[in-house]
């Protein structure tokens, strides 16, 4: 991963998938420029925070023209390192593992699942969607450096287990669908999705929190 971007907020990081994405989609329909308005209505992000986003991405919208497509796409592809694909591994064939290969990122051409791992022998030895499925026993055999993520869809009570073997052969980034809270080091980013309590957080809100009509 390239260190000569400028350093960029984190919250701002975030979003930047985000607009990536939608600017895509505008470029492949022709359009050469866009206004943080538009922008605004695409993504969901309030016109005054684009404006603030894109300034640390050395784009300056002008006044009545917008923001240049290609510039912002260009800076995109290399900020997101989208030459570079990283390599990811993942742990547990289940349903939700299962989904993952099957879909395999391939929208987002800067990452892609090599491999999987499972205990179960009737998963182990076939492919799914491409991707061999190795026994967890071949963990410290097969994982390499070059594979700096991995995603856990594995039951929660041997996400830590896992985790600690992930840990010890290196691992950089783990993107966690377990909802097993994880112990690290710090210098192991750990990103949390537990979809069930993000669902149910969802309709909380909806029934606590209604939005106003019209309102973003
Ligand atoms: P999901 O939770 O993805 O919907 P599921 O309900 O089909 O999956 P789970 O019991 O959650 O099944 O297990 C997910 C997968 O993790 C299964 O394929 C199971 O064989 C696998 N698994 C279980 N224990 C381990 C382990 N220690 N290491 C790797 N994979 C494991």
């Amino acid at each position: 991963m390239s260190n000569e971007q400028p350093k960029i907020p984190q919250a701002t990081a975030k979003r930047l998938p985000l607009y990536y994405r939608f600017l895509k989609n505008l470029h492949a329909s022709g359009k050469q420029r866009v206004s943080s308005a538009e922008l605004s209505e695409a993504v969901k992000v309030d016109p005054a925070t684009i404006r603030r986003d894109f300034s640390y991405f050395g784009a300056l919208g002008k006044k009545g023209y917008g923001y240049n497509v290609n510039y912002l796409l260009s800076f995109f592809r290399k900020t997101l390192d989208q030459d570079e694909v990283t390599e990811v591994a993942l742990f547990g064939v289940g349903n939700l593992g299962t989904a993952f290969l099957n879909y395999n990122f391939l929208k987002n051409n800067n990452t892609k699942i090599v491999m999987a791992f499972d205990v179960d022998e009737k998963k182990v030895g076939t492919t799914v969607g491409g991707v061999p499925v190795y026994h967890l026993d071949e963990l410290e055999g097969r994982l390499h450096e070059g594979i700096p993520v991995a995603i856990l869809t594995v039951p929660a009570h041997v996400a830590q287990w896992i985790t600690d073997r992930l840990v010890g052969k290196g691992i950089k980034g783990i993107l966690n669908f377990t909802p097993a809270r994880l112990n690290v080091p710090k210098h192991i980013r750990v990103h949390h999705i537990d979809l069930a309590v993000e669902l149910q957080s969802l309709v909380y809100f909806l029934k606590n929190y209604p939005l106003d009509k019209g309102e973003n």
